[in-house]
Order: structure tokens, then sequence, then C-alpha cells
């Protein structure tokens, strides 16, 4: 079984039109899976990956989709931006480890980013947070940060500041490793890594030491080096944002244009380096068998399955029912109680859905997201395996352990 540690199950989140389609979509091709850049049609045309990501539009937003990005696994689900707080919505929320809210650089924080973040709180999602749009005339990444913290009451930690302005858009210094970050090729694919340039190097130093700052009001550690004056090493400025982003003491801010294919790939290493594992959350599920007692699940593949059905799709290939697995291992051919119709089911297919393609599995174990063939059920419903009968629907995140309130 793989290692849960390396799984991200995350959805992407904004205010129509700050970019997340397009950002989306990027995610999808820089973590390799739209990887055709090339194909020779029938007729001999040839189609660039661009209209293929068209033509694949349908899987490319399925209710779940799996990238690889270095050695993590990260399940990307889609979360409808309605402004409501539907149960559907709210099924979505609840398989997510982690969030990144798209913010535009020049609208900042609008009315859904206010509604999903507080949905997001609501179910102790950590995120990060994206101001995508930085080329635009008008983009002011100083104002979102601003209204991210008055109008979503939001600790926000700034990890890179901007290389150039508007149209004129270059590049981003990484304020942790005091290093230009440029995105070379048509589609940004070449990360180049530079000395910070020698106009930015005072900005840099004052915005790091900002950085530190705010990182010092979540870890003594690192405020006592800071008051001491020693340089703090990378491992604990990384050890703290992790701690800090889960615990939802803070919200790490990025930069970057999905249009423009300039900073998704840096998005992407916050992602596998700060936001939490199925390992990171705690689940509580209610036991049908002793009275509705809550019981804690344990994401291990050894323990009986409990796992919850959050999204039924038609999908070009049939209906699928989109399953977060919460404990123990999902295995094709076996029979597993559907709690709330009491009766047993047959998982005669399981499916991974990649942008551009799906692979049949024969199991699946707990943390992962999967989509399973021929199933009736409503969304919400939970599968258990013989010796459990619990009901995910009450499923909530633990409370953060760390105090808030400094
Ligand atoms: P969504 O509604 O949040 O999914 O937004 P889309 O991804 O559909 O983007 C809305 C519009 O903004 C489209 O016309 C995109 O081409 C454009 N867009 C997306 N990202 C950027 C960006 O980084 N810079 C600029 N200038 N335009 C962008």
């Amino acid at each position: 079984m793989e290692n849960l540690r390396n799984v991200r199950n995350i959805g992407i989140s904004a205010h129509i039109d700050s970019g997340k389609t397009t950002l989306t979509e990027r995610v999808l091709y820089y973590a390799g899976r739209i990887h055709v850049i090339k194909e020779v049609r029938g007729e001999g045309a040839v189609m660039d990956h661009m209209e293929l990501e068209k033509e694949r539009g349908i899987t490319i937003t399925s209710a779940a989709t799996t990238v690889h990005w270095g050695d993590k696994k990260v399940n990307i689900i889609d979360t409808p931006g309605h402004v409501d707080f539907t149960v559907e919505v709210e099924r979505s929320l609840r398989v997510l480890d982690g969030a990144v809210l798209v913010l535009c650089a020049v609208a900042g924080v609008q009315s859904q980013s206010i509604t999903v973040d507080r949905q997001m709180k609501r179910y102790a999602v950590p995120r990060l947070a994206f101001i995508n749009k930085m080329d635009r005339t008008g983009a002011n990444a100083n104002n979102v940060i601003s209204q991210l913290e008055s109008k979503l009451g939001l600790t926000v930690v700034p990890l890179q500041i901007q290389i150039g302005s508007e149209s004129n858009f270059q590049g981003i210094v990484d304020l942790i490793n005091r290093q230009a970050v440029y995105f070379d090729g048509e589609k940004g694919d070449t990360v180049r890594r530079e000395p910070v340039p020698a106009d930015l190097v005072d900005a840099t130093e004052r915005a790091r030491q900002g950085m530190l700052e705010a990182l010092s009001l979540v870890s003594d550690e690192l405020m006592e080096l800071l008051l001491e004056e020693q340089e703090v090493p990378l491992e604990l400025i990384h050890k703290t944002i992790r701690e800090g982003t889960i615990a939802q003491q803070i919200c790490p801010v990025l930069i970057g244009t999905a249009y423009k294919n300039k900073g998704v790939q840096l998005l992407l290493d916050a992602v596998s380096e700060y936001l939490p594992s199925p390992l990171d959350r705690e689940i509580h599920a209610k036991d049908n068998n002793d009275g509705m007692a809550e019981v804690a699940l344990s994401p291990d593949p050894e323990l009986p399955l409990a796992a919850m059905a959050f999204k039924l799709v038609e999908e070009p290939f049939g209906q699928v029912t989109y399953m977060r697995i919460y404990q123990g291992t999902l295995r094709k051919g076996e029979f597993y109680l559907n709690a709330r119709q009491r009766k047993k089911a047959r998982i005669s297919r399981i499916l991974r859905v990649h942008a551009d393609q799906k692979e049949d599995i024969d199991a699946a174990g707990a943390g992962d997201i999967v989509a399973v063939m021929g199933l009736e059920c409503a969304t919400g419903d939970t599968y258990c395996a013989e010796g459990t009968n619990v009901s995910l629907e009450s499923i909530y995140a633990a409370e953060p352990v760390i105090d808030l309130s400094i």
C-alpha cells in the first residue's frame, strides 16, 4: 500500500472568473498527465495539448482527478463554487484535507471568496491562497493580502514577492530560499532559479523578515532564534509553515499568473509541502450498532472499510460514484454494507480518474479517492466492511490543537 504521507486530497476554490479553470488546467499540465503535446489524428492533422484539454474538458473537470507531483499523489476534488450551503457542497468539502483559495490580483477578495472561506473554516479545511492574474493592469498583491486579513480574518504569510509588475510581471522571489524564480518556454515548463536581482535585495530581506516574524507567532523555537538574531534553518521554516497551515493558524500566500504560466509549479510545491495528508486529519463517525456513539476512524488499510459516497456523476464512460475511503481498503469483487440502505452491494469496478485516462484498479486504501462503477446509492451514503456499521455523515475534522489566541 502507498505511503499516506504522500497523498493530498485538495480542492481549488475561487470566485467566478478568478482563473480557477485555467489554474486547474495548468496543474494538470505540469503534473504531467496531459503530456501529449502533439498527436497525429486520422486525417493527419496535428492537435496540440490545449485542444486536447478542450476535448477532454469533461474529465478535466471531473469530480476527482488524480495527478502526481514529485513523490506526492494529489487528488483534486471539484468543489462547486455555489453561494449556498447545499448538502452537496458540504459533502464535497468534507472529503478535502486541504484547499487552494484562488483570488484575482485585481478584484481581490470577492463575495464567493468569502463564502468558500467560511465553508472551509466550518469544516476546518487548511488552505493556501494563490493570487492569480498578476500580469493584469491594476494587479496589486498587497491589496489582496490586506483584504485576506481584513475581510477573511486570516493570518496571512506571504511566501513570495513579485519581480516586475502588471504586463511586465516576470517572475517571483522565493522568500524562503532567497531566490529569483523564472518560468521559461512558451508554457513556462522550465523553472530557472537565480540570485535575487540587486534592486530587489532590500525588499526581499524586509519581506523575508516579515514572513519570519509572522511565523514566530506560531513557533516558540523560531521566535527564540529571531530574538537572538540567529539564522533560522530552512527546515524549521518549512516545518512551521506546515504545522501552522494544518492547524489553520496561518494561511500562506503565493502569487502568479495561470494564464501566462508563471508560479503554478511553486504552488504545487507548496501543496505538497504544506497541506495535510490524510494522516493529519481526525475523522469521526457514528456507530450504528452502539446507539450512534461516536467512534474515531483511523486511516489504516488493515482495519475494516469505512468509505463515503460523496458525489454521483454521469461521466462519458457511465454513471460513477466518487468515494473517499476513510478507513480500511476497498476491494474489487467484495461485498460491503450500505449503512443507510441496510443492504450489501458488490463493488464490480474501481477506477482512478486521471485528466486524460482512467485506470482500472483492484483496490484502494484509506485516504484515497476513487470512482466506483455500477453502485446504486445516494450521496452521503457510507459503505462498511463486515464487522463495522458506521455512518460518516457526522464526520468532522479535529479542532486545531493549538490555541489561536496569542
Ligand atoms: P474561473 O471562472 O475562475 O474558472 O476562471 P477562468 O479560468 O475561466 O478564467 C477567467 C478568465 O480569466 C479567462 O478569460 C482566462 O483566460 C482569464 N485568466 C485566467 N488566469 C489569468 C491570468 O493569470 N492572467 C490573465 N490576464 N487572465 C487570466
